[in-house]
């Protein structure tokens, strides 16, 4: 249920109300707009009386929110998220955020020269996963614990945010000097891990499964939203179809569906998308026309010899082309 107050509304009054409603057992979300306040209530509605409510002077409207998502609901919260990133960066709102580097970690110099090279050509958040949930368990793992510590000493030398995978609750200690906690497409439907996360206060970029509707995907964020955490940014990185010729089917239409459904930014990943390098640029642009709030793109310095994800990894030189193209296209969309 949702409670707008009028603009006249003095702070008083409102925290009067406020606490009337704690009083009743809920837990209340105040968002603050231009020349409005909206009271988000979470809990058992049912023993509100919403007439009387309804008939307070300091209210305008009150309606019930029939979505199962709340938190994340835009109705909530009308105006867009904005994740504030160490080194000023931005993510919704209008802030457009280029994550860009490598599928993995794999050693010193790979991640410190992608990192160079991304950063250089227009990157503002690094990426490298250094836990892989790979199909296969003969295939490489990540370098776990090391890849972090080196993705940290990429983010001293470049003054980069970083963005890793956490796969498994009890890592969570291990992500401290990471800057946004990914959480990967496999495990969207981790409950318990969603919930972990919900008492971290590190933003969290949640995936959408390979088989998980939009509704669940924000189930998913409300997860993390229910515990506290309301640093997250959904992220469309393409859906199992019946079609083969990409690794996935890129769900465009997410990014506006989830825009009108939700207030969270929206990433989207052309990389995983679509498997493929060569189709990664027009996904890329495709995405930022349809308004998304930043990209996911891997980037590599030897595709050929990646531990994974090489087939669908741009080198530096390419990445930089679509940087260039996705600002202009964004200029041309927002003109
Ligand atoms: C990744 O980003 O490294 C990854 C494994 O992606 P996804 O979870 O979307 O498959
Ligand atoms: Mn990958």
């Amino acid at each position: 249920m949702i409670a707008i107050l009028k603009p006249n509304t003095t702070p008083e009054q409102r925290d009067h109300l406020i606490n009337w409603l704690k009083g009743q057992g809920l837990i209340v979300h105040i968002s603050e707009g231009h020349d409005y306040t909206v009271l988000g209530l979470v809990g058992d509605t049912s023993h509100i009386d919403v007439e009387l409510l309804q008939s307070l002077d300091i209210v305008q409207s009150v309606k019930s929110v029939s979505e199962p998502f709340k938190q994340c609901n835009r109705k909530f919260h009308p105006d867009d998220t904005i994740i504030e990133l160490g080194g000023g960066v931005k993510i919704g709102g209008g802030n457009f955020c280029m994550i860009a580097g490598p599928c993995s970690v794999e050693n010193h110099d790979q991640i410190i020269e992608v990192a160079q090279a991304v950063k250089f050509a227009g990157a503002n958040v690094l990426r490298g996963g250094a836990f892989k949930p790979r199909t296969s368990p003969y295939d490489f793992q990540g370098l776990k614990a090391e890849g972090l510590d080196l993705l940290a000493e990429a983010k001293k030398v470049t003054g980069m945010p970083i963005i890793s995978e956490i796969m498994n609750v009890n890592h969570l200690e291990l992500f401290e000097n990471v800057d946004i906690i990914q959480v990967g497409a496999r495990n969207c439907q981790n409950f318990d891990l969603l919930r972990e996360l919900g008492r971290s206060n590190k933003p969290v970029l949640i995936k959408r499964g390979l088989a998980n509707t939009l509704k669940e995907l924000l189930m998913s964020a409300e997860y993390v939203m229910a515990g506290g955490n309301e640093n997250i940014i959904l992220c469309e990185r393409g859906i199992r179809t019946f079609e083969t010729y990409t690794r996935n089917t890129l769900d465009l239409s997410a990014v506006t569906v989830l825009h009108e459904l939700s207030h969270l930014p929206v990433v989207v990943d052309p990389s995983h998308a679509t498997g493929a390098a060569r189709y990664v640029r027009s996904m890329a642009v495709a995405a930022a026309a349809a308004g998304a709030d930043g990209l996911m793109i891997e980037v590599h310095n030897d595709p050929i010899h990646a531990m994974c994800d090489g087939a669908q990894s741009v080198k530096p030189a390419e990445f930089a082309e679509i940087a260039a193209c996705v600002q202009r296209v964004r200029e041309a969309v927002m003109q």
